[in-house]
């Protein structure tokens, strides 16, 4: 929804990560580990690598950066790096979802190889994949290439994320912290659906 509304580049930290575990590349080598075990990988290697995705030409007029920054370092990088480039943030969003509920819908959540933007989750009625003789299919395209994160399934990789996540000292919870007075935050209850959810944003981001 943002990225058609603002027409931006939607910049995920872990697909970018996720592609290079696919492609066997040196990056992905150094971050398949830590991904596995749910820790952050590096900020050494994240912040550069998402520095400099963000002066690539796509991204002259805006950009969204989903999974970025997940800590108070990268946070204070991410703020240091922009400020020295001119660029004013416009919003950051926090989607707000209790721990468990966000760790039931991680377990549920299938990825289109078609589309890493064809939401399926499987105990999300809204948004379930569709279901033929037993085999799921992309409920936006059809495919019948969907698949599970192994990090999505592991229950103590999942438990070491939201440890991360939730943290308000060091965590992504602190990186949120730090621009309530530097940017203008929009806090976004996640419990309603995917519509309701989208309609509030898209309402909240003018
Ligand atoms: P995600 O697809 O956002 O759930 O990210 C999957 C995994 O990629 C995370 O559990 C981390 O291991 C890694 N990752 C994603 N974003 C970051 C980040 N900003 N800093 C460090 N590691 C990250």
């Amino acid at each position: 929804m943002i990225k058609k509304k603002f027409n931006v580049p939607h910049i995920e930290t872990g697909v970018i990560f996720r592609e290079n575990i696919k492609n066997h590349t040196e990056l992905g080598k150094k971050a398949k580990d830590f991904i596995d075990r749910g820790e952050l990988v590096p900020d050494e290697i994240t912040i550069p690598m998402i520095l400099a995705r963000l002066t690539e030409s796509d991204c002259k007029n805006g950009w969204l950066l989903d999974g970025f920054p997940r800590n108070l370092a990268q946070a204070k990088a991410l703020s240091e790096a922009l400020e020295h480039a001119g660029i004013r943030l416009d919003y950051v969003i926090e989607i707000v979802l209790p721990r468990d509920i966000a760790k039931k819908r991680i377990m549920g959540r299938r990825l289109c190889a078609v589309d890493n933007n064809h939401p399926n989750n499987i105990y999300i009625d809204a948004i379930k994949p569709v279901e033929k003789n037993g085999k799921l299919y992309c409920r936006v395209c059809g495919s019948d290439k969907l698949s599970v994160r192994p990090d999505d399934q592991d229950e103590a990789a999942i438990d070491k994320r939201h440890d991360i996540y939730y943290d308000t000292k060091t965590g992504t919870l602190a990186a949120v912290n730090y621009f309530k007075n530097r940017a203008k935050t929009v806090a976004v209850d996640g419990l309603p659906s995917v519509e309701e959810v989208s309609a509030e944003l898209s309402s909240r981001l003018s």
